[in-house]
């Protein structure tokens, strides 16, 4: 397939200083009259692709101050603002010693120059089914801190994707940040991608693990899966059949068989649905394996 780069299209470009002048742009947002973008590096090539529609007006964030934080509190947990960085997720300390598999899972987003331009808000908010952070947020039980002219609310990132390129916020709200729970004592998790190249490539599966254990039985499991369904999704009869038990051979194997018949992957140019499902499979298992140090 070859795709053809044209010139941008026509948009008013706005550059906000602010969160309000946002609300105030979002407020009348309707049939997408205006499109925010962060790092831009998915909007901007759609755009030139007309991959998207051509908003009325492109709000860009960037210069928004205050909303690069990346920050962690014992009661609070993890906060990452809308404009970090998918480089300083990856990179953060904090997010390398407690959310290891966040740390993986930014890291295996393109490359260290997209990285440095790309915001992990903007990789959820894509709401592609390969977003390779959607499954360890999924994992890290993630929500999402949004805010419009008429307040704020939160999102549980499991409410969060509709379909590919849908998502339940509203044209009129701005998500601010992500939020991700205090991390507990003895978990671990991992995030594993499988692609055709190394690096610059979309996920043909992605498969997350993350599981807390207590006096060597599972206490708590989570198998979030990307690239295999519409959405980035957990493989809730997989965890189940973790939940509550010591990890061997057997169990390994049924949960790993019933992740890949929980996915519902298509078959495209990357991978055809019957390879991603046996790679899930494959993926789960190797997951659990890392994760309990098996
Ligand atoms: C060469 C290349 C390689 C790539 N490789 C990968 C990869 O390996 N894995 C992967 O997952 N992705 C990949 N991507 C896709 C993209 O880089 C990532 O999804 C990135 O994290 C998007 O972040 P951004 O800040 O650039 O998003 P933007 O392009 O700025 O925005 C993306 C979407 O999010 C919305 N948005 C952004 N911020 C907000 C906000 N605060 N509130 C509400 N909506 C918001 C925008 O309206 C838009 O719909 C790649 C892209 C390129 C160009």
């Amino acid at each position: 397939m070859v795709t053809y780069f044209r010139r941008l299209p026509k948009f008013d470009y706005v550059k906000p200083a602010g969160i309000d002048e946002v609300l105030d742009l979002l407020e009348s947002n309707q049939d997408g009259k205006c499109r925010v973008y962060a790092g831009g590096t998915d909007v901007i090539p759609k755009l030139k692709t007309r991959a998207i529609n051509s908003p009325e007006i492109l709000i860009d964030l960037k210069g928004i101050p205050g909303l690069d934080f990346i920050t962690y509190d014992d009661e609070i947990g993890l906060r990452i603002g809308a404009l970090a960085t998918v480089y300083s997720v990856a990179h953060s300390r904090v997010v390398k010693d407690r959310y290891p598999i966040l740390a993986q899972a930014a890291g295996s987003i393109a490359s260290t120059q997209v990285q440095n331009r790309a915001t992990l808000v903007g990789n959820i908010c894509n709401a592609v089914p390969s977003a390779d952070s959607a499954p360890a947020l999924l994992c890290l039980d993630a929500t999402l801190d949004c805010v419009s002219k008429k307040g704020e609310r939160t999102i549980r990132i499991g409410d969060f994707f509709l379909d590919p390129n849908k998502t339940s916020l509203r044209a009129d709200e701005l998500v601010r940040e992500i939020r991700i729970p205090p991390s507990a004592d003895n978990s671990n998790g991992v995030y594993l991608k499988l692609s055709s190249r190394q690096r610059m490539d979309l996920a043909v599966v992605g498969v997350a693990a993350f599981i807390s254990t207590d006096g060597g039985r599972v206490k708590s499991a989570r198998v979030g899966l990307g690239a295999v369904a519409p959405t980035p999704m957990r493989a809730k009869k997989a965890e189940e059949i973790l939940q509550g038990e010591v990890i061997d051979e057997k169990v390994i194997s049924r949960a790993a068989k019933a992740a890949s018949e929980e996915s519902r992957p298509i078959d495209d140019h990357r991978a055809s649905a019957e390879y991603r499902k046996i790679m899930v499979d494959v993926l789960v298992r190797r997951g659990i394996l890392q994760v309990m140090n098996l």
